[in-house]
């Protein structure tokens, strides 16, 4: 699939956590589809400029808009922002996440809120700040990065596990009360993606023992996204994107 053959032009999209790794993948295929595109990050904004530069040379208007995606206040005004300047959302990806590697015995209750935070109720928070625009227009797209680790025992650990498994839930919830509405929202679940996150986990077994022999590349991640946002007849749904790994 080429994202070039599918037009996006004047849709404006939001990924969180584009400064870099999956996100910063897929606000630039984005962009080649066309989109404007609002470029979310936490503490990297200089990545996120460079995002931008990206895409501004592709064409595109494009914005960095720096805000924890886990604090309601900073998500409502990050769409009102993106709003003014480039427009309502029709296009949302809830991307953001954390992966701090916890055993058993080593995981505790702050770490445990703090994933759930930013990898679950973000998505929620995100969602419920762009439904209204999407509601009104009758169309919208909403694409959630879950992980194999939703399904699988992954290597991060329990926290990690139940924010993605909770971002699943949320994810089919939405999709059966948006189906009527024009909406559609689905969740794309990698397997270990080449990006600064896999860094701690490289060394761990079930990274070695890709089925594919090697580790996925973030592109290949938004190829998978380009594509469930152009099929409207696909909502609710999981793809897996993870060179074989089911349950690890
Ligand atoms: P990454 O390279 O670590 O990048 C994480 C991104 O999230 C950065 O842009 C970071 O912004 C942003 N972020 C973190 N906390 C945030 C917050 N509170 N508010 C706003 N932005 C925040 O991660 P990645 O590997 O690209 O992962 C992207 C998504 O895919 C995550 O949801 C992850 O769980 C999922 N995933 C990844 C893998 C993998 O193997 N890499 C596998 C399965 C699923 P700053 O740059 O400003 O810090």
């Amino acid at each position: 699939m080429n994202p070039e053959r599918i037009d996006l032009g004047g849709r404006v999209a939001l990924v969180t956590g584009a400064s870099r790794g999956i996100g910063r993948a897929i606000a630039l295929a984005l962009g080649r589809a066309g989109a404007d595109v609002a470029v979310n990050c936490h503490s990297h904004a200089g990545r996120a400029e460079e995002v931008v530069t990206a895409l501004r040379a592709m064409g595109r208007r494009a914005m960095v808009v720096a805000a924890d995606v886990s604090v309601r206040a900073a998500v409502e005004e990050m769409v009102v922002r993106i709003g003014r300047e480039l427009g309502p959302i029709e296009i949302l990806i809830n991307n953001a996440g954390i992966a701090n590697l916890r055993g058993l015995d080593e995981l505790d209750e702050a770490e445990f809120d703090r994933t759930i935070a930013v990898n679950l109720k973000s998505a929620f928070l995100c969602t419920q700040a762009v439904l209204p625009a999407m509601r009104a227009s009758r169309h919208g797209r909403i694409v959630n990065l879950s992980s194999a680790a939703a399904r699988g025992p992954g290597v991060v650990g329990v926290h990690y596990n139940a924010s993605k498994a909770g971002l699943e839930g949320l994810t089919r919830g939405y999709a059966a009360r948006l189906a009527a509405e024009g909406i559609t929202v689905n969740a794309i679940a990698p397997g270990p993606i080449e990006t600064d996150m896999a860094g701690p986990l490289r060394q761990t077994d079930a990274f070695r023992r890709v089925p594919v022999g090697r580790l996925g590349t973030p592109e290949e991640v938004a190829q998978s996204v380009l594509m469930v946002i152009d099929n409207p007849f696909i909502t609710g749904q999981t793809i897996g994107v993870n060179g074989g790994v089911v349950l690890g």
